[in-house]
């Protein structure tokens, strides 16, 4: 990876493996000996595909995203750091349940039910209704 400041090289001055299969890394220019941090992630849109009855989706981390962020839309508290770990929560999971990269479209639901019944259930309830059995 390349210096955001100069476009020089960097080299890795720390590295920490996250739960949510991510990987954290310190970085430090070689010229300008600027630092940064980046985070290494598996691009799960493409990869892991949602089964429904008729067709195969791709999954969208962008779309699962909005999905709980409208359903957290209630709590007035920071909903895009709520909406961002909860959906960190729900792709790991996901992860865990896939059979052959796929998941069936009734299980993806309810992982992301339980996960929000979990968290808050009016979040829940509101998933439920907008979002399942479509
Ligand atoms: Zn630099």
């Amino acid at each position: 990876m390349v210096c955001i400041y100069c476009k020089n090289n960097t080299f890795v001055t720390n590295s920490r493996n996250k739960n949510n299969n991510q990987v954290w890394r310190r970085r430090k220019c070689l010229t300008c000996k600027a630092c940064f941090t980046s985070i290494e992630e598996v691009l799960y849109n493409k990869y892991i595909l949602i089964s429904t009855p008729k067709k195969l989706i791709e999954l969208s981390k962008e779309q699962l995203f909005l999905d709980i962020y409208s359903s957290i839309g209630h709590l007035n508290r920071d909903k895009v750091v709520i909406a961002t770990y909860l959906t960190d929560i729900v792709l790991s999971k996901i992860n865990k349940a896939l059979d052959n990269g796929q998941i069936d479209l009734r299980r993806y639901q309810e992982i992301i039910f339980k996960t929000l019944k979990r968290f808050n259930n009016i979040a829940s309830v509101h998933y439920k209704a907008y979002f399942m059995n479509q």
